[in-house]
């Protein structure tokens, strides 16, 4: 039980990688806020954690509107009466180079990836100030490190988050508040699934061809970063302050040829 008793709002909870994060959280004993846009698949993330025998609360929320995720963080402290980690997990995709990319896709995504962070930390942080106490991880990516063909939006997003995950960390280190990031590589969801089929022909041959990009020679599975969010979420990482943490099967600093 490395999160008894913790209580965490995960943002994009009702998929991939933030629903395993909730049920993992959900087993070590966390009382997860699921936030997600979808009712039907936030929902359905609470009745897993449910089924398993842990608690949890459905939200539902825009994290890129203001008032949305002002009234989440309000009912979420209603219910547990503290927020103990926030998981700002929610993220889109985006594909193209930057010359294809339209205007309406760029605001999008940088709408909801990078201001999908600042405004649920945002309501958030003055809670954990009050308490002098708190964990914030900001779903960034690998490709914040490494240029990925047809990527623009997409990658200036999660650079973003990674700097901006440091520049948190240096503010709210004085209240005990850790802010780290998770740098995924290729993991394999329904985010990733999408991209393949919108972004080539044939998807078999597509996923094949990414699989080469890991040292692994396999794609991430979304419990492969829940695991890593777990140990940033639990106090087993308390000396880590402002970090990036790969999870990616050697994308990022190895090279196969
Ligand atoms: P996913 O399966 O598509 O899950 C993303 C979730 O975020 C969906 O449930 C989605 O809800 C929700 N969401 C989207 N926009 C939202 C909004 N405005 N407000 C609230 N929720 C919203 O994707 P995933 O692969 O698990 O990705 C999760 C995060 O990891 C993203 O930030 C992504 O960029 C990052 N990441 C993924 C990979 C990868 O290879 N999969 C690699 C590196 C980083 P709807 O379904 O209702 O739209």
């Amino acid at each position: 039980m490395r999160l008894k008793d913790k209580v965490v709002l995960i943002t994009g909870a009702g998929s991939g990688i933030g629903k395993s994060t909730a049920l993992l959280f959900a087993k070590e004993g966390a009382k997860v806020v699921v936030n997600d846009l979808s009712e039907a698949h936030g929902k359905e993330t609470v009745e897993e954690i449910q089924e398993q025998g842990g608690e949890a609360v459905f939200l539902q929320a825009d994290v890129t509107i203001a008032s949305d995720v002002k009234e989440m963080v309000q009912r979420a402290l209603e219910r547990y009466k503290k927020i103990d980690v926030l998981f700002n997990n929610a993220g889109i995709s985006g594909v193209g180079a930057l010359h294809e990319t339209s205007e309406e896709l760029w605001d999008r995504v940088v709408d909801v990836n990078l201001k999908g962070v600042f405004l649920p930390s945002k309501y958030v942080l003055p809670h954990m100030i009050e308490r002098q106490e708190g964990c914030i991880i900001n779903m960034s990516s690998c490709v914040a490190e490494l240029g990925l063909m047809k990527r623009a939006v997409y990658s200036a997003t999660k650079g973003a988050v990674l700097s901006l995950t440091k520049a948190m960390q240096v503010d709210y280190a004085p209240y005990n508040i850790r802010v780290n990031a998770l740098l995924p590589g290729t993991i394999l969801t329904p985010f990733v699934e999408n991209y393949l089929r919108n972004a080539y022909e044939d998807y078999d041959e597509a996923l094949e061809t990414i699989k080469k990009r890991q040292l692994s020679g396999k794609l991430g599975t979304p419990a492969d970063v829940a695991q890593a969010a777990l140990f940033l979420a639990s106090d087993e990482s308390k000396f880590m302050m402002g970090s990036p943490l790969y999870i990616d099967g050697g994308a990022t600093f190895g090279k196969m040829a």
